[in-house]
């Protein structure tokens, strides 16, 4: 194999040079399954709230660490961007956002670009336990046996 002459070299820096601009342009599509994502729900301090639904043992003095709820039940966290210290100072606590982030590839892990509050009305669920034939206005395990609730999707 011949190797690349002096101008050769610099054709092929170059060519480096502007892959790495496009790397850093293209970001969603340059990162594997990383997925841009529009999510509703609502904020959650996840230490507070695993600690009341799921006994979860949170150290005293613990940093609150927020997250979102979707209606459906699902949990994500979110990694400390720009846009998360804005939604923290926002003191949204029980609140409904929507957010824009990417979905981190076999996580529930959220990096946040941005939010919006929604009303409240956006993200209400009803959910409801098959086994003892109760509903609630909030998921997480049953109060009479224990099972999980599940997401009601039309209303009740
Ligand atoms: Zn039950």
């Amino acid at each position: 194999m011949r190797r690349p002459g002096r101008w050769g070299l610099a054709v092929l820096l170059t060519a480096v040079a502007i892959g790495a601009r496009l790397h850093a342009e293209q970001k969603p599509g340059m990162f594997g399954d990383l997925k841009d994502v529009t999510l509703r729900g609502k904020v959650v301090s996840l230490n507070d709230e695993m600690a009341q639904k799921y006994g979860a043992n949170i150290a005293a003095g613990a940093v609150k660490q927020w997250g979102l709820a979707s209606p459906e039940g699902q949990l994500y966290s979110f990694l400390e961007t720009d846009a998360y210290r804005k939604l923290v100072a926002a003191n949204l606590a029980g609140k409904a956002v929507e957010v824009e982030a990417h979905l981190i590839p076999r996580s529930m892990l959220l990096e946040m670009t941005s939010f919006k509050p929604l009303p409240q009305t956006a993200i209400e669920r009803r959910y409801f336990c098959d086994i003892c034939t109760l509903y609630a206005d909030d998921w997480g395990p049953c109060v009479c046996c224990g099972k999980e609730l599940l997401p009601l999707t039309d209303g009740k």
